[in-house]
């Protein structure tokens, strides 16, 4: 069928306008609820090293703090009260820079500025090891406080401390500055492969039935830190980011033992209010028989999980919990 000549300048500039109203609803939000300071979360670990196998501490978005053996690995590092110039966090860490252990490792899936900040990886302690996709150490200064800087393609591995950290695929993009992610493409998960256990980190990413079987092929992970969002406009972003109902077909594929929920609540960008990918994801869990291996950890709450030699289990909780605050100060939480 033929078009008129102007069709496609019409739809062209329709589609920019369209996307332009979109970007300015979130700056807008995004702006409102930044002009308050960060919520205090209260009662912080200042200890968190554990006797158990494995433990997950989740900080805010992206960031958690994971224990697997004697290694520490912490995913993403966002720990400051901003990112970029103007986005800031609506809750602070779950846990206090300053009482975080000595990390081994520090995963960064990809360098868009809700998961590579700069001024964060310098908080960091320990000298560990810094593991990337391919591609993504180009955004990494060569003075930042760590003993190496290790990329590595999808299905390539690294062995530090006993873990070895292997570079997963995703369905996202690279780049930092908006317009680089046109051509720069390198993100990715993590599988962590320890005596203690196994853990998958997804960091962002759209649904894909066969990557996500294909991870959990062979040894499903004990734990999988998957986000919920940013959920809305889903056109928008059903291609790089999950929804809750994503996030649990992607549980559900991997054929993971828990669910530790991540990437939500903290920043805003996204359509979504900045608590219903979580209000939603909690009412869609609640209906599985298996909602018990589902957490959503309140910020800075540590899930402790125990094995039997073949796989973890879950036993149980520490730190701050979102049935001892006022829960109404953090959204809906329950
Ligand atoms: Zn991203
Ligand atoms: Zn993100």
């Amino acid at each position: 069928m033929a078009v008129d000549w102007w069709f496609w300048p019409a739809l062209a500039s329709g589609l920019l306008l369209f996307s332009r109203i979109f970007m300015v609803r979130i700056a807008w939000r995004a702006a409102v609820l930044s002009l308050r300071s960060a919520r205090k979360v209260p009662d912080r670990l200042t200890v968190l090293r554990v006797e158990q196998p494995a433990a997950v501490t989740w900080l805010g978005h992206a960031t958690a703090l994971v224990q697997l053996g004697d290694a520490f690995i912490l995913t993403d590092p966002v720990l400051k009260d901003r990112i970029g110039t103007v986005q800031r966090r609506l809750v602070e860490p779950g846990v206090d820079p300053a009482h975080l252990p000595p990390i081994d490792i520090v995963v960064i899936s990809h360098a868009h500025l809700d998961h590579l900040d700069l001024p964060s990886l310098r908080l960091v302690t320990g000298r560990g090891v810094i593991v990337a996709p391919h591609g993504v150490a180009k955004h990494l200064p060569r003075d930042l406080p760590f003993a190496q800087i290790i990329e590595r393609k999808v299905g390539e591995s690294y062995e530090h401390r006993g873990v070895t950290v292997t570079v997963t695929g995703a369905r996202h993009w690279g780049g930092r500055a908006g317009v680089d992610g046109l051509w720069d493409r390198a993100c990715g998960g993590f599988s962590f492969r320890a005596a203690a256990g196994t853990v998958f980190y997804a960091g962002d990413t759209g649904y894909d039935a066969e990557l996500f079987a294909e991870i959990g092929r062979g040894q499903p992970p004990d734990i999988a830190l998957l986000p919920l969002g940013p959920a809305r406009p889903r056109w928008a972003m059903r291609m790089n980011h999950l929804d809750p109902a994503d996030a649990l077909r992607v549980f559900d594929d991997l054929r993971a033992g828990h669910f530790v929920a991540v990437h939500h609540s903290t920043f805003i960008h996204s359509t979504d209010p900045p608590h219903e990918p979580r209000r939603e994801f909690l009412a869609l869990a609640a209906q599985r028989p298996d909602a018990a291996r589902i957490h959503v950890p309140f910020y800075g709450e540590q899930l402790l999980f125990t094995g039997d030699g073949e796989r973890l289990t879950f036993a149980g909780r520490r730190g701050p919990n979102a049935a001892a605050v006022d829960v109404a100060a953090f959204g809906p939480w329950r």
